[in-house]
């Protein structure tokens, strides 16, 4: 991974930032050297790595100064095709995966009206015969343009016919090369070159076996997809503290003021061993949450708490990486202010910090339900 992503140097995701342009041919080579086919097992075709060889993927991306939130989904997602979709949708979509002829980068849980309170979802898949016919809005969600299969969470009971509010959503994977005209995907301009989208479903028709294990169980599958996603974002927070600590620690080394390196300062000094120091106890969260899920054991205290700990490292190191480089910080040419902008998203998406404290302050502490 190290010596593929030195072939897409830092001016390279540069240039795609400035013009919000998806990273094509960083993707069609990591298809090609087989990494996003990693985690597909080898009777497919695919690499049948673990969870950590995805993290340790989408960590170099980060390290290098790239940006995985490109093809990241194909990783996390995986795991509730291969825990929960049954024998025929392996046969059908792993080979063609870990070929690199169908790629499966979209997931869509979020509505605008929901927000963080995934149970409210609105977005319905109604039974009719041999179909599913789905009606709903999804918005953020990142790279539909660019996949020709989503993973969606959709209502198949509404809430309020479901004796727990978890009960009666189910998941899907859509082929969005077939659905026709009923599909409207918008793309939504951001602060950081992200292919985000809003999607809107109209009477949009899929086969009923699309569905992915039972009807009504789907909110237990998409948090076993959802702990593997929080740990592959820690993992690429990792990286991009990496980048910031080292980018930060050669500007240090170089810039000379008032006759002597900055980096000679122990102002300059200190912050850059807090980052270093934080990233490494995030880092040895991560390894836990990854020990746990490769084992099958629960893992959502672990996963979580490595998506919040390193989440703020890398924003810790970002913000000292760019106090560092002074003025230069703000130039592009520097990558300081794009992998800023960029490690910004991770406190607030895939899930926001609150919900993380409120996760542990509920569900690890045994404190009173808050919502
Ligand atoms: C660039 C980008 C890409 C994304 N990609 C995807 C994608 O591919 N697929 C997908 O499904 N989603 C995606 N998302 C959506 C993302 O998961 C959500 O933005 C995130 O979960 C937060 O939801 P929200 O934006 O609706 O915030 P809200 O739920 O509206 O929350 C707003 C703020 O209020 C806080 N808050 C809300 N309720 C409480 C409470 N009870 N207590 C304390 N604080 C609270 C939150 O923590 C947050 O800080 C993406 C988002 C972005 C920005």
């Amino acid at each position: 991974m190290r010596a593929l992503c030195a072939e897409f140097p830092g001016s390279y995701w540069r240039h795609l930032d400035r013009d919000r342009r998806y990273p094509e041919e960083f993707v069609a080579r990591l298809t090609a050297d087989g990494f996003l086919g990693a985690l597909v097992p080898e009777q497919y075709g695919g690499g049948g790595a673990s969870l950590s060889a995805a993290a340790a993927i989408l960590e170099e991306i980060h390290a290098s100064g790239g940006n995985g939130a490109a093809c990241h989904a194909q990783l996390y997602t995986m795991g509730t095709l291969l825990r929960h979709g049954s024998d025929k949708q392996k046969d059908l979509w792993l080979p063609a995966i870990a070929a690199g002829d169908v790629r499966l980068q979209a997931f869509a849980v979020t509505e605008p009206a929901a927000g963080s309170d995934t149970l409210s979802i609105r977005t319905r898949a109604t039974r009719d015969g041999d179909e599913y016919v789905l009606n709903g809005q999804k918005i953020w969600i990142s790279r539909a343009e660019h996949s020709d299969l989503m993973m969606l969470l959709a209502r198949t009971t509404p809430l309020d016919k479901v004796g727990r509010r978890t009960a009666g959503l189910s998941v899907f994977l859509v082929d969005l090369r077939s659905v026709g005209s009923g599909i409207t995907i918008s793309p939504i301009r951001t602060m950081i070159n992200h292919s985000t989208t809003e999607v809107f479903f109209d009477d949009v028709r899929i086969p009923a076996d699309c569905l992915i294990g039972d009807e009504g169980s789907g909110f237990r599958y998409i948090l076993s997809g959802m702990n593997a996603e929080r740990i592959l974002i820690a993992a690429e927070c990792i990286g991009d503290a990496r980048w910031f600590i080292s980018a930060a620690r050669q500007y240090a080394s170089d810039r000379v003021v008032f006759g002597r390196p900055i980096g000679q300062n122990q102002g300059v000094q200190f912050p850059i061993a807090r980052a270093y120091l934080a990233t490494r106890a995030a880092d040895l969260m991560v390894k836990e949450a990854l020990a746990l899920y490769e084992a099958e054991d629960p893992c959502g205290e672990e996963a979580n708490a490595a998506k919040l700990l390193a989440s703020e490292a890398s924003w810790e190191a970002a913000d000292m990486c760019l106090q560092i480089h002074g003025g230069f910080g703000f130039a592009e040419e520097y990558d300081v202010e794009r992998k800023f902008r960029e490690t910004r998203l991770y406190q607030v998406a895939p899930i926001s910090t609150n919900m993380i404290l409120s996760y542990v302050a509920e569900h690890v502490l045994g404190l009173t339900r808050s919502f």
